[in-house]
């Protein structure tokens, strides 16, 4: 069963590369997909606009029954991203900020959803520090946990392991494989062939904003 759909979806930036030619994709639910590409390959501009950040120039997108143009806002709650970047609020403490991801979404604060993932990110004994105060490496992992504060049904991670050191790196791909047991999808980006063979249960590659091919992990190799 589909829970991301992707419809002749383009993007041409004002003043800039047309950075996705028209792609076509679909995701089933409790899938993990990765999309390969090098650096520019239009990975990020895909998962933007597939959560509802950058707005297409063609196309549609469909994420757990919701048009994203129509009602992104339906289709946000479906949806946890992990960005790139750090940019977070600073002068909050983990638990706050956490739960205030939560609330945004329109689920109770108080949970022990949210003690269990601070726990399983090893940021449950820091929960009352100021983010301002942690590592960069902690900081990716409050970024994590904001992500999945409003239990999404589908988590996208960008470049998830780009700059990361080997301990986050593990427990991030422990989350990932418990999540989807518990029936979640994950979709990540990378640049690394052997991240995405090892994570991955399917691998689309992009490059110069094409979609050039989507293969079961085990069959990529071959093709490469
Ligand atoms: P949209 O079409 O989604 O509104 P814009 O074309 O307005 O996006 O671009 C958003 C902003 O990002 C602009 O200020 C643009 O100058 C800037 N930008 C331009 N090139 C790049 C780039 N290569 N990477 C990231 N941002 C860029
Ligand atoms: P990737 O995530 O694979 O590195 P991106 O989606 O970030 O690729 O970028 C695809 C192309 O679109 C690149 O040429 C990049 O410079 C350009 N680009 C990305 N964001 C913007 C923006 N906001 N404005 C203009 N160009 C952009």
């Amino acid at each position: 069963e589909p829970i991301l759909t992707v419809s002749g979806v383009s993007k041409t930036y004002r003043n800039g590369p047309t950075a996705l030619g028209t792609v076509d994709l679909t995701v089933n639910r409790g899938e993990i997909f990765a999309l390969l590409g090098p650096n520019g390959a239009g990975k990020t501009t895909l998962i933007s606009i597939i959560c509802g950040i950058v707005t297409a120039s063609a196309g549609t997108v469909t994420v757990a029954g919701h048009d994203v143009t129509r009602d992104y806002k339906a289709a946000r709650r479906a949806i946890g991203l992990v960005p790139q970047e750090l940019a977070t609020d600073q002068f909050e403490s983990v638990l706050a900020t956490v739960t205030f991801s939560r609330r945004l979404f329109g689920r109770s604060g108080h949970s022990a959803y949210i003690e269990q993932v601070l726990r399983d990110l090893s940021l449950w004994e820091k929960r009352h520090a100021k983010i301002k105060d942690l590592s960069g490496g902690m900081k990716r992992r409050v970024l994590i946990a904001k992500a999945l504060a409003h239990e999404p049904q589908i988590l996208f991670l960008d470049e998830p392991t780009a700059g990361v050191d080997v301990a986050l790196r593990r427990d991030m791909w422990k989350l990932v494989h418990r999540l989807r047991e518990q029936g979640a999808t994950i979709i990540l980006t990378t640049h690394y062939i052997e991240e995405a063979e090892e994570m991955a249960d399917r691998v689309g590659v992009i490059t110069g904003g094409k979609l050039l091919l989507v293969e079961e992990k085990n069959a990529l190799m071959a093709k490469l």
